[in-house]
């Protein structure tokens, strides 16, 4: 259910793993997720209100700006691009070389952007206009975050 707000913790640079990858489904699931944070120290966050109760962060309803906000609201992330891990697989990128850019257009114009690579995926990331479009996102989180509390 969660899936797309981990992308998003992703492009913020979190170091952020999503359960239904772990294979720690079945009985006794939350209790290795909860082990699992304590022992890494992640946050473990959820939309299962009995385990947000026993230590984890409750994500609202909503659509995924409403969740980061949410999460902003919360101390628990700030609404800053990163965009150094991959969305995917959360592999930190590195830049591609020429041979990883192969025949990616954007490889003959790096003034418009740089070229990541996932050494996971084996994916290619174009980091370059659609950069705006998800900054733009994130100042929306902002406004709707409102100013830091405390
Ligand atoms: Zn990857």
């Amino acid at each position: 259910m969660l899936g797309r707000l981990a992308r998003y913790l992703r492009f913020l640079g979190h170091d952020t793993l999503f359960a239904c990858d772990l294979g720690l489904d079945g009985p006794g699931e939350d209790t290795r997720l909860l082990h699992l944070a304590a022992d890494e120290h992640r946050i473990l966050l959820t939309r299962d209100h009995e385990l947000a109760r026993r230590g984890g962060v409750l994500v609202p309803d909503g659509d995924v700006l409403d969740q980061v906000a949410a999460l902003v609201r919360e101390g628990v992330v700030e609404p800053v691009l990163s965009l150094d891990r991959c969305s995917r697989c959360n592999t930190l990128l590195r830049p591609a070389t020429e041979n990883e850019a192969g025949t990616c257009p954007h490889a003959q114009r790096p003034e418009q952007g740089r070229l990541l690579w996932c050494s996971t995926c084996r994916q290619l990331y174009w980091l370059g206009s659609h950069v705006d479009r998800l900054t733009e996102r994130l100042d929306q989180v902002a406004r709707m975050a409102g100013p830091p509390r405390g």
